[in-house]
């Protein structure tokens, strides 16, 4: 296998902005984790800015697309990661 895999799936602006659209529409402007309100014009970089979360992690075949996205807090998304490898871990002892 020579396909190099990052682990990062890239999307361009015009597709994220659609995307990111499209899930204020369907879910609302709220975290799908915390439940609070997400600030959509906080840099990338804030903690507390918007991020992409996805339903079935894209390595595990999870797609960028509209029914496997979420959205999260960057801080939620990450202990929502975290908590996932926990339960992974406590499943397999
Ligand atoms: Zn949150």
């Amino acid at each position: 296998m020579s396909r190099r895999r990052t682990g990062r799936a890239v999307i361009n602006r015009q597709r994220r902005d659609r995307l990111l659209r499209q899930l204020r529409v369907r879910d609302g402007d709220d975290c799908r984790w915390c439940l609070q309100p997400i600030d959509f014009d906080l840099p990338r970089e804030d903690p507390m800015a918007w991020t992409f979360d996805h339903i079935q992690p894209h390595t595990d075949g999870g797609t960028y697309t509209r029914n496997n996205l979420q959205l999260m807090h960057g801080t939620c998304n990450h202990l929502e990661g975290r908590w996932e490898q926990l339960a992974r871990k406590w499943r397999s002892e």
